[in-house]
């Protein structure tokens, strides 16, 4: 009833009420307003039952009932009537069904309208008002007495279920899931908002939930702890505590050992009610305090496990200071309210994980897009490796490929992330990596590329996943994956936290697998599209670039001195008699001598230079930063090294190469980068005819031009 029509129902009321007392029986003039006025007041209250129908208010109604009955009364006879029996067992059974509080208030009014009746009808007969007044006064007592037994009889328990009922319809009322039509129709936003505040709200409901059981069973100390599932165990964290002793119980968010032999992990995994009481002792060993309990003069404790389909979702701890205060009524009123805990944290629970999914599903769409925007693996990472944090917390990742130099397996570092990423494009053997050595192993024998350590300890910290110092980090978890692909390792992938467990099942199975699958395939390609480029830019034999490759990257350098003149040596070496060693001892060993000088460049020159097969038996090396005379030195370590090298043995005995180099700088010999390569030539063809085997610099070969070519 809104309240401004409540004063108008209640002059309704007081005049339909009275209206009728001015004489009995039906001749009474008033009796057609009353009626009007009774029937106006049944309307009005019926109207605003039917507008706000939650909930139900039941006592004008029974007033109505009342003011009807007392009519019915007077029409027949008053005080004579012969249903003034059913008026009084109508106020009997009204209150003994009401809580005490409505049965006042229906006596009062009862008394008031007898009081009226009384006072202002001509039905006070002489020496009949205290009959009258007396059986109005035993009526409002019976019926005052009724609601009390009544309500001393209704169990507690059915008190508990009721405050339940309540508190569930209550969670409905927010909670999106609870109706599967309202949540079709939700939008994924208005769902996120939905479960956001069901989230935050969690906290409140355990804190609603200590607090009603503490208003039904007083105690000295509520405490609840939550299991929160992880990959170690069910671990117990204090979620809403209700203590008399708020210095000595453990802060919230405090989490239990999870193999710990503590009385709550004991009671969840026994899924038995625990009541100990000892009228003498103290009792110790309670989880919920610090130092256990000690201080804090325990007489009776009782853990009730909260348990559903054979998981224990949370313990609650009840203690007092009094001994046996938890007799078996008090214990199933808590049981009762366990209840209200699992449905409220189920719905919860689905609400949370329903949400986590969809951000996983978006999250790993997003990836999948990525993955194939780019056929440069290092960059596709890039973009990657950071949106991992959507799927799973991680607090280092490091990404590498396997390559192959000189027919040993290699790893090379692609993306690091949460290490020193300075390291990104250095490579290594990989066996010296004990943990993708072990993994590699791992898979060739099971066909398993993945990996999990869910606690390193304090181990972790020694634990370097690859052979740089930069990797020693206080990890706990790692997560590996190799990379496979079409049966082809082509690399790994790590992921690790500095929190132990950090990422569990669900999350390893069902999210890093499929990604890193994902991630091998497009490794793969990378590597198969890398190999191609390759081919086109790098000579068959050698491995080193080729002669139009050379030329481009030259051309490329030339466009940056110009821009930045720097010191740049250009080393073109040819080896000597070659005809020579074909002839003797036919083109395959001739080969095997072309390699050889390659391999021999390839380790002295520096990872800056760059080298490649100029012609058929002459090689060019392009070094940056370098002068002509430290171009000088580099020339003639490697006609040193040369003439050294045995290439092979043959029939005759060791084959030997020498080889002749003309070197060139630039600013030192010619500013004008066009001019380096001829004056190479230049200065190669006169270490030839200066006697081979020797090292020629531009400068030297117009000082003293060498005119005879010797043989
Ligand atoms: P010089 O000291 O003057 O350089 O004498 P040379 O015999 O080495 O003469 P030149 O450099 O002109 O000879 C090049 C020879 O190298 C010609 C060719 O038979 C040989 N040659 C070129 N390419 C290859 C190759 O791929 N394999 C082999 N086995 N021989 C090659
Ligand atoms: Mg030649
Ligand atoms: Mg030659």
């Amino acid at each position: 009833m809104s309240k401004t029509t409540t004063p108008g129902l209640v002059i309704a009321c007081i005049v339909s009420g009275l209206g009728l007392f001015i004489s009995p029986g039906l001749s009474s003039p008033l009796l057609f307003p009353w009626v009007i006025g009774y029937l106006f007041l049944a309307l009005r209250i019926s109207y605003d039952a039917y507008v706000i129908p939650d909930p139900l208010k039941p006592f004008p109604f029974i007033v109505l009932g009342v003011i009807l009955v007392n009519f019915l009364v007077q029409v027949t006879g008053g005080v004579h009537s012969s249903l003034w029996p059913v008026y009084f067992l109508y106020a009997v059974v009204v209150a003994a069904f009401s809580p005490p509080r409505r049965a006042y208030g229906m006596v009062a009014v009862i008394l008031a309208i007898e009081s009226a009746n009384l006072l202002l009808t001509g039905q006070d007969v002489a020496g009949r008002w205290h009959v009258y007044a007396g059986s109005g006064l035993s009526l409002a007592g019976v019926s005052a007495t009724a609601s009390h037994v009544m309500h001393r009889i209704r169990s507690e328990a059915e008190e508990v279920r009721d405050a339940h009922d309540r508190l569930i319809a209550h969670a409905e009322a927010y909670n999106p899931l609870a109706d599967t039509d309202k949540l079709e129709s939700l939008t994924r936003e208005h769902r996120q908002a939905a479960n956001v505040k069901a989230a935050s709200e969690l906290e409140s409901w355990f804190s609603g939930l200590v607090e009603m059981a503490s208003d039904l069973v007083p105690a000295h100390t509520y405490a609840l702890f939550v299991s929160e599932r992880r990959d170690a165990g069910e671990a117990f964290t204090l979620r809403a505590v209700r203590t008399e002793s708020p210095g000595s119980v453990l802060p919230p968010g405090a989490a239990l050992a999870p193999h710990a032999r503590t009385r709550i992990n004991v009671c969840a995994e026994q899924q038995e009610v625990l009541y100990l009481t000892d009228p003498e002792e103290t009792i110790t060993g309670l989880d919920h305090y610090r130092s256990d309990g000690r201080g804090v003069p325990v007489r009776s404790l009782l853990l009730l496990p909260i348990v559903q389909k054979d998981r224990t979702l949370a313990v609650l701890a009840v203690d007092s200071l009094q001994a046996d205060a938890f007799p078996r009524r008090t214990q199933d009123v808590l049981e009762r309210l366990s209840t209200f805990f699992i449905h409220f944290s189920d719905k919860v629970q689905t609400t949370l994980e329903l949400d986590a999914r969809v951000r996983h599903f978006s999250a790993l769409h997003e990836i999948s897009r990525d993955l194939n925007e780019s056929l440069w693996f290092g960059n596709i990472m890039k973009k990657v490796i950071p949106r991992i944090t959507q799927l799973v917390p991680y607090d280092y990742c490091a990404c590498v490929l396997s390559t192959e130099i000189d027919s040993v397996l290699h790893l090379q570092f692609i993306a690091l992330e949460g290490y020193d990423d300075e390291l990104v494009g250095v490579k290594f053997p990989l066996s010296d990596s004990a943990v993708v050595s072990f993994m590699h192993r791992h898979w060739a024998e099971t066909g398993v590329p993945f990996f999990y350590t869910g606690d390193y300890g304090d181990r972790g910290r020694d634990i370097a996943l690859f052979p740089f110092k930069a990797f020693q980090k206080p990890m706990r978890t790692l997560y590996g994956s190799l990379l496979v692909a079409k049966g082809t390792f082509v690399g790994a992938f790590f992921l690790a936290s500095r929190q132990p467990n950090a990422f569990t099942k669900y999350e390893r199975d069902s999210l890093l697998d499929t990604l890193m699958n994902q991630v091998a395939m497009v490794a793969y390609n990378s590597l198969l599209y890398q190999k191609i480029e390759n081919m086109a830019r790098t000579d068959g034999l050698t491995g080193l670039l080729n002669h139009r490759t050379f030329m481009e990257k030259l051309a490329e350098k030339y466009r940056e001195l110009e821009r930045t003149p720097r010191p740049f040596s250009l080393l073109i070496m040819d080896i000597d008699k070659f005809k020579l060693v074909n002839d003797k001892y036919g083109h395959p060993v001739g080969d095997v001598a072309i390699k050889a000088v390659a391999q021999v460049l390839r380790d002295t020159v520096r990872g800056t230079d760059f080298v490649a097969r100029h012609g058929g038996e002459e090689f060019a090396v392009g070094m940056v930063e370098t002068d002509i005379r430290g171009a000088e030195l580099m020339a003639e370590r490697v006609r040193s090294i040369m003439e050294k090298t045995m290439i092979t043995r043959v029939h005759d005995g060791e084959l030997r190469c020498t080889l002749s180099i003309g070197v060139v700088s630039f600013p030192e010999d010619t500013d004008k980068m066009a001019d380096l390569v001829s004056f190479a030539d230049e200065a190669l063809y006169h270490a030839k005819r200066s006697g081979r085997n020797r090292v020629s610099l531009y400068r030297d070969s117009l000082k003293n031009p060498v005119q005879q070519v010797q043989s």
